[in-house]
């Protein structure tokens, strides 16, 4: 943490800031990260490569949720950078989902039916090393960008959108002022019913669902869901449930969508609990998706039989609402493939 002078009485506007703080107070150095964990040793295969191409970054709070000493942790596993991600891997390209061609440079990506997809912002409080947004920063291409006004048009001139979906980077990375500027714009909008918010922030950054937020939401003329992304159930502790639990009492329905993942979650057991964990936070689970085939991402790949083997083990052991649907995203489908 930068060192401040102490705060003695903090005004009550300071503490939305709270989670700003620790937004920035997150680790940011690969070596910091193996040394608060006891991991020294592991610091020869990290790779600096790979960090200068997509920086370390995970906050704080997550950190505290991984073993000490365990250089398999799950959590762990998805946020340092190794050097087998700079090896190419044929198949494993830039554009793995397609969304260069989907873009239509306003931060709106329309692929499926009824739903638009706003590209809210390029930042996030966490780098997934399996996530495609190395590769693109989105950093000036955002739906945000000009108080939204592209997006508003255009989700204004087509009836056939229903669904507004705010994603990105992490749409809860903005403020609660820039989000109630997009919904106080599509509020007149007559044939919007459903807003969806996909977010890893309840699980990373738990501090982020503050007052202010809850206060947006509650006042939203249109039932929302919130997706959130945990991959393991270690992804939970006390202060996520605390998070997930103010989003449901603001009346948001939760969903969890998970990357099938080698190393993290490719096991039986590690998937029923993410199930029952993210249940009992009240979370249903929605998808377990296929990797995305990003560059450096090849060493997450669990192969398709694998997948679906592992799925019908998931189905065989839960309660049918607790079983994710196994999917890939295919550039130019309609929807989600199914396995
Ligand atoms: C995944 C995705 C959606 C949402 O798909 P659902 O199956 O409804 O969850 C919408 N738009 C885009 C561009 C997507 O990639
Ligand atoms: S978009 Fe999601 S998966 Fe990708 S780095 Fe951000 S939080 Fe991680």
């Amino acid at each position: 943490m930068i060192t401040a002078a102490p705060e003695p009485r903090q005004p009550a506007q300071w503490a939305a800031s709270r989670w700003q703080q620790a937004w920035r107070d997150a680790v940011r150095d690969p070596r910091e990260l193996l040394a608060l964990l006891g991991l020294e040793a592991l610091a020869g295969r990290v790779s600096d490569e790979a960090a200068a191409q997509f920086p370390l970054r995970v906050p704080r709070g997550f950190v505290a949720r991984m073993r000490h000493g365990d250089a398999q942790d799950p959590l762990l596993r998805q946020v340092l950078p190794l050097d087998h991600e700079m090896q190419p891997v044929p198949g494993y390209g830039l554009d793995a989902v397609g969304d260069g061609a989907a873009r239509s440079g306003t931060g709106v990506i329309q692929k499926y039916r009824g739903r638009a997809l706003l590209v809210a912002t390029g930042s996030c409080a966490i780098n997934c090393r399996y996530c495609f947004r190395r590769h693109f920063p989105y950093s000036d291409e955002t739906a945000a960008r000009d108080g939204w006004r592209e997006a508003v048009d255009l989700i204004r001139h087509d009836d056939s959108i229903e669904e507004v979906l705010l994603s990105g980077g992490d749409p809860l990375s903005l403020s609660n002022a820039k989000l109630a500027e997009l919904t106080d714009a599509l509020a007149g909008v007559p044939h919007l019913r459903r807003l969806r918010i996909h977010s890893r922030l309840p699980v990373v950054l738990p501090e982020r669902i503050d007052e202010g937020l809850i206060a947006w939401l509650s006042g939203l003329p249109w039932p929302v869901t919130v997706v959130i992304h945990a991959n393991h159930a270690n992804e939970f502790d006390a202060t996520v449930d605390v998070a997930l639990a103010r989003l449901r009492a603001a009346g948001a329905h939760l969903l969890n969508q998970a990357v099938l993942l080698r190393g993290v979650n490719d096991d039986v057991d590690a998937l029923v609990a993410l199930s029952e964990r993210g249940f009992a936070a009240g979370v249903l689970p929605y998808y377990l998706h296929q990797l995305d085939r990003v560059a450096g991402a090849a060493h997450f790949e669990v192969e398709d039989a694998r997948a679906k083997a592992l799925h019908a083990a998931l189905a065989a052991r839960l309660s049918g609402y607790l079983v994710p649907r196994l999917v890939r995203e295919v550039a130019g489908d309609t929807g989600k493939r199914p396995l």
